[in-house]
C-alpha cells in the first residue's frame, strides 16, 4: 500500500525553480532515499513532505491524508530530522528524550517505556546516561533518531542525515535504519548526497535541477547503464574521443580531463585502447556500474554531490 503519493509537486523560490514537477510513490515500510548533487532539491522536498512549505502546486498524500489541507493530522506520524542537530548537547541524552515525550503529551510509565523502547532499538541503552556533548559524531545521529521516533511515528524523514559522518558510522546509521524499518514497520525517506548512503536503501529517487529522473532499486537503476564503465584519463580528450569512435566505434563523455566509455566487454577495451593508443592515454580503468554511472548517464554530467562537500 502506498505509504507517500506525490504527484506533479513543485515550488519555486522567487523566479528560481526548486522542484519542477516531481511525481512518486513510496510504499509502507520502505526505506527510500533521494539522491541528488547539491542544488537538486532534496531539501526543498524534505520541507515539503514533512509540512514545512506548504503546498501550493500539485498533489501529496501521506497515510492517506492530503498535504495541501490536512497538514496538522499528518504531523503526529512523522518523525523528522533534520540536517542540524536538534538535541540540547548539555543534558544528557535521557534528559533530551524525557524533554521531548513532554512536548509530545508523554509522561510517567508510558514515556519510561517508550524511551527504553527507543534506546534499545537504537542500541543506545548504555549511553542514556552520557551528556550529548560527549557522544561522538555517529552516536549523536542515532541518539536524533531515539528523539524523532519517541512518539512513535509511522513515517520518518531525514535530511541528509549522514553528513559528517565516516564511512564506518554512516553504515551503522544505515543499519539503524534498517532495523527501525524492520522492528517498528515505519516508512523511511531519506535525501542524502552520498552515493553510498542510497546503495543501502530498498529504493532510490535520483534527483537533478529539480527533476526526478529516475526511480527504481539500486539494482533496477544500474541495469539502465547495461555494460562496463571505463574511465580513460588522457591530456588531451576531444582528439583521443574521435580516435576511439572511429577505431572501436564507442561514443565517450568527458568529464574533467577523463573520457567514460560504456561497452561490453570493458576489460578487452581497456587492453586494446592502451595497445591502440600508448601515447596518449595516462590510466584506463573499467568497472561495473554504480549509481553515479547511471547519474551520468541520466543527466551527461557529473555527480558533484559529496566532491562539493569535502571542498
Ligand atoms: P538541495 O537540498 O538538493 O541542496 P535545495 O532544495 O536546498 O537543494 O535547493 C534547490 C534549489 O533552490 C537551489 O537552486 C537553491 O539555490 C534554491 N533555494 C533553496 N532554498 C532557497 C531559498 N530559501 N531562497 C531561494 N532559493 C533557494
Amino acid at each position: 500500500m502506498a505509504c507517500i503519493e506525490v504527484e506533479n509537486l513543485r515550488h519555486a523560490y522567487g523566479s528560481r525553480q526548486a522542484l519542477a514537477g516531481v511525481t512518486f510513490h513510496i510504499s509502507q515500510r520502505e526505506l527510500f532515499a533521494f539522491l541528488g548533487p547539491n542544488g537538486s532539491g532534496k531539501t526543498t522536498l524534505f520541507k515539503m513532505l514533512s509540512t514545512l512549505i506548504p503546498v501550493t502546486h500539485g498533489q501529496a498524500r501521506i497515510l492517506g491524508y492530503n498535504l495541501v489541507h490536512e497538514s496538522s493530522a499528518i504531523r503526529k506520524h512523522l518523525g523528522v530530522v533534520f540536517q542540524h542537530p536538534s538535541l540540547d548537547e548539555k543534558l544528557t541524552v535521557l534528559e533530551n528524550l524525557r524533554h521531548h515525550g513532554h512536548l509530545y503529551g508523554l509522561w510517567g510509565r508510558s514515556l519510561r517505556g517508550r524511551i527504553q523502547t527507543v534506546l534499545d532499538h537504537l542500541d543506545l541503552g548504555d549511553r542514556a546516561g552520557d551528556l550529548v556533548e560527549t557522544l561522538s559524531g555517529g552516536l549523536q545521529r542515532r541518539a536524533e533518531l531515539a528523539k524523532a521516533m519517541l512518539h512513535q511515528p509511522k513515517v520518518l524523514l531525514l535530511d541528509e542525515p549522514s553528513t559528517g559522518l565516516d564511512p564506518g558510522a554512516r553504515r551503522n546509521f544505515r543499519a539503524s535504519l534498517a532495523r527501525l524499518r524492520d522492528n517498528d514497520g515505519v516508512t523511511v525517506v531519506l535525501t542524502t548526497h552520498i552515493l553510498d548512503d542510497a546503495e543501502g536503501c530498498d529504493r532510490v529517487g535520483i534527483l537533478d535541477a529539480g527533476q526526478l529522473v529516475a526511480v527504481g532499486t539500486p539494482d533496477e537503476l544500474k541495469e539502465r547503464v547495461a555494460a562496463d564503465v571505463v574511465m580513460i584519463a588522457t591530456d588531451a580528450p576531444e582528439q583521443l574521443r574521435m580516435k576511439i569512435s572511429q577505431q572501436f566505434g564507442y561514443e565517450s563523455i568527458l568529464l574533467d580531463r577523463s573520457l567514460r566509455v560504456e561497452c561490453r566487454q570493458g576489460h578487452e577495451f581497456v587492453r586494446d585502447v592502451i595497445t591502440a593508443f600508448p601515447d596518449e592515454i595516462q590510466s584506463a580503468r573499467f568497472g561495473k556500474p554504480t549509481l553515479e554511472d547511471v547519474f551520468i548517464k541520466l543527466t551527461g554530467h557529473r555527480f558533484r554531490g559529496e566532491e562539493e562537500q569535502h571542498q
